[in-house]
Order: C-alpha cells, then structure tokens, then sequence
C-alpha cells in the first residue's frame, strides 16, 4: 500500500517510542486524529473503540467536557508555576489533600512528578535519602518482580523485570534484583494450591532477601495487578504471604499504583483490592484522566518524618522536577477525581467489571487461548499453544500481533503484550462498550487460530 504524505513526513521526523523502526518504515504510522467517549477516529475517518485506555490511562475517556473546562480554566489563571524553594500554589495543595484522603492506608506527604518513571525513580531516592539519614547507608538494594512494569527511566527500568527493557542498556542496576512473577498458572507446580504458591513465592523473597543480606536490601517494589507484564492478578494469599517477609527484615514496600490508582480494580487503589501494607505509593495515569501527565509519590509518616529531620543538615532536599506539580496537572487532576466521585465511577466499575470479566472468560476454552484473567476493568486473554503445560510459541509475538491487527481491522483497539492481548477499556465503558469490543473476538481467534496453524 502507498504511504501518505502524514505517514513519510512522520518516518522522516519521529523516532517512536516501542516501535521497530524497521517495520515501522515499511508499514507507516496509524493516525489518531480525535477521540470522543471511549472512541477515537483515525484520519480515513475509521472509528476505534479504545480497549486500551489509550496506554492503560484514559479513564475518562476523550472529550470529557468538565476535564477540558478545568484545564483551561487553569491555563487562564496560572498556567506554570512550580514548588520549589517553599512555593505552592492551591491545585497542588488540594489534589495531595484528596491523594491522603483516598489511599487506603496513612501517608503523610506527597511529592509530585510528571510521569510513573520519574516517581518511581523518585521512590528510591527518598529511599536512600531515608536510609542515609537513619545511619544505614549500605540498605540501599531494591527487590522488584520478574514481568513487573516500573518505567523507563535507569532506575525505574532496572526496577522492572522485561528482557526488553534490560538488553541493549546495560541494565538493571546491581542494586536492583528480582524475584519471581505471581503467576499462578505459568508458574506453580503440578498440584500446588494457589495458597501453596503463595507461600513459596513469598518462601522466594525470604531467600533472596537472606541471600543479599537484610542490612542490603531497602525496599520491595510491586504493582498490585502486573500491568504491562501481560494484567497478572496476583494468586490467593500472595500479598498476605509477602507482608511478614518483608516486615521480618524491615523492609519498606513501594506500591506502584501506576495502572491500578484510582478506581481501576473496583476500589480507589489496588492496594485496597489486592490487601497490600505498602509504605509509599506511586500513583500517575488516571490521576488526571492522562489529559495532562502528572505523577504523585505519596510517603507515610516514618519517611516524612525522617526526610523532614535530615533536612537540617542540607541547604535543601536535592531532588524536583521543573514541571512537577505543575499547575494544569494538579487542576485537572483535583476535577479527575471531583469527577470519579460524584458520578460514583467506583461504583460503575465494580456494576460493570462483573459483565466484562465474564465476557472476557468465554474465550477461555478457545483453542488458541492458554488463559483468560484479570480483575476490575483490566483483563488478559493470553494465547498459547498448550493450556495445560502453559507453553508459548515457537516465536513469540507473532500470534498476539496478528491477533491485534485482526481486531484493528474490525474497529477495536487493544494491546497485545507478547502473545497476551491486554484490555483496560476507560472506566466509563458502558455495557454496549463491553459488547463492541468482543463482538468480534470469536472470529479474530478463529482466523489467527487458522493463520498460526497454517
Ligand atoms: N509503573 C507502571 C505500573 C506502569 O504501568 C507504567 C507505565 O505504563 C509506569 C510505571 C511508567 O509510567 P510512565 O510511562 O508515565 O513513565
């Protein structure tokens, strides 16, 4: 097929992110020109629905009337101020008011970023800013999961646990290491319960901790549902498996609710959903509906306390970003969630995730299909070649890609992560949304079921 002109110009001007650029010149960009609702147009005029959220952020949808009001509300009165050097401004203070007030457990302070990476990262300089101050300046290592999705940043990247992200950049850090991916069905044992699993997993992060040395080891990093690792809903009783670990060797808990914050899996945080005890959370994505990128660190009382005494003994705490807090962020983040609140958006979630989830399960004995799963309004379908043994392909990628574009041509957007295809459709996504998702699901599995045997 000719190129047009839009798809040469942005060969020749783009390089993009997550993209083979080999591939990517033969066969073009696909333009996004506008979106409404959970749809978006492409510049043939074609009409998408977004299983995506766009990247897993868009939960509000396109074209939310009241979010675009309040930015550009914001962009009349303030349009750039910063909080540095002890300035603030009224969006910064009230959406960190809200952060406090719906995270499940106490935290006391939160700093803000402008995306997951920069907070992740940010976690662990607080971190070892805490531990230089507490005295304990070798308890600096970081133990994430193999499959976990932290960003793309150096230490954000070394944090999460895909070959894609390590080979090619001489990473993960050394300081960071990883442990094993709560998996159950890839991962457990013939015979293993999902509580035994649990239990040997949590036996994995004993180990691994000893192994290091507990005075090494600063921090535990987890998503609560595993996102971009393929949605990998953790098994029964992992979390209350991991927390006496981790409390044993006084080891503090990052929950990276990049993904899962603020309504995702039917609560206001995975954490809630998922019963995690974490000491910081990491939040960015459906803060602001992603109209505006902005990310938030929020620590609890013990970091803050310990940040707020060490500081006597600095000029100032080392560490900003120019834009974080940014002013358009933190005004559409306070109306993101002004929003989710008073059209009770948690209570849409937890009517609707039931339909999606069963929807999604009816493809679970597709020959193609090794696994359906997921919680909320996020949910995985991954295909393999052999359910019971879990196997991948002989070239793994191929069959999810071919998935994805079969879908793309009947209208729906989704993600294939490997050769699992991910759904995390906007949470305002209606039943009629469900349904135009899978209405084509059957005959996309059935044509690439024919195609991969082929
Ligand atoms: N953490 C999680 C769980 C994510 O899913 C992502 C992005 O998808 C990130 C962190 C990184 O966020 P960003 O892409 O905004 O840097």
């Amino acid at each position: 097929d000719m190129l047009t002109n839009a798809q040469m110009r942005d060969i020749e001007a783009l390089l993009h992110p997550y993209t083979n650029a080999a591939t990517h010149r033969q066969v073009g960009a696909h333009l996004i020109e506008r979106g409404h609702g959970c749809h978006v147009w492409d510049d043939s005029g074609k009409r998408y629905i977004e299983g995506m959220a766009g990247l897993w952020c868009a939960s509000l949808g396109f074209g939310d009337e009241e979010l675009i009001e309040a930015a550009r509300e914001q962009l009349g009165k303030l349009p750039y101020y910063h909080l540095f050097g002890g300035r603030t401004h009224e969006p910064a203070i009230e959406l960190a008011e809200k952060i406090k007030e719906l995270y499940p457990q106490p935290m006391a302070r939160v700093f803000y970023c402008s995306s997951g990476s920069e907070a992740n990262d940010t976690q662990v300089k607080l971190i070892w800013y805490m531990m230089n101050a507490l005295g304990k300046p070798q308890k600096k290592k970081i133990i994430s999961r193999r499959k976990a999705y932290h960003g793309v940043t150096l230490v954000a990247a070394s944090m999460t646990g895909l070959p894609l992200n390590h080979g090619s950049f001489d990473l993960p850090f050394d300081f960071v290491k990883h442990t094993t991916t709560p998996h159950y069905w890839r991962e457990a044992r013939d015979g293993e319960t999902e509580e035994q699993f649990s239990a040997r997993l949590a036996a994995d992060l004993d180990t691994l901790i000893e192994a290091e040395g507990p005075d090494t080891v600063a921090a535990f990093i987890s998503e609560p549902v595993m996102g971009a690792g393929g949605v990998i809903v953790p098994p029964k009783g992992y979390f209350e498996a991991i927390a006496p670990v981790l409390r044993k060797h006084d080891v503090l808990w990052i929950d990276d609710e990049v993904i899962c914050g603020f309504g995702r899996t039917g609560n206001w945080f995975g954490a809630e959903t998922l019963n995690m005890q974490p000491t910081s959370a990491s939040m960015a994505k459906q803060l602001t509906g992603s109209y505006v990128p902005l990310s938030a660190v929020a620590i609890n009382q013990q970091m803050a306390d310990v940040i707020e005494a060490e500081s006597a003994r600095h000029p100032a705490l080392g560490h900003g970003f120019t834009y974080g807090g940014h002013p358009l962020g933190c005004a559409v983040g306070v109306k993101a969630i002004e929003i989710y609140q008073k059209r009770d958006i948690l209570r849409h979630v937890r009517q609707i995730a039931p339909v999606f989830q069963a929807r999604l399960r009816q493809y679970a004995d597709h020959p193609l299909v090794g696994e359906a799963r997921g919680v909320g309004l996020m949910g995985a379908l991954e295909l393999s070649p052999d359910r019971k043994s879990a196997a991948t392909f002989k070239a793994p990628g191929k069959v999810g890609a071919r998935l994805m574009s079969e879908l793309l041509k009947h209208g729906v957007i989704l993600r294939a992560i490997g050769d699992s295809l991910a759904f995390c459709p906007p949470m305002i996504i209606t039943e009629d949304g469900v349904e135009e998702i899978f209405a084509p699901m059957e005959a996309a599995l059935d044509a690439t079921y024919s195609w991969a045997k082929a």
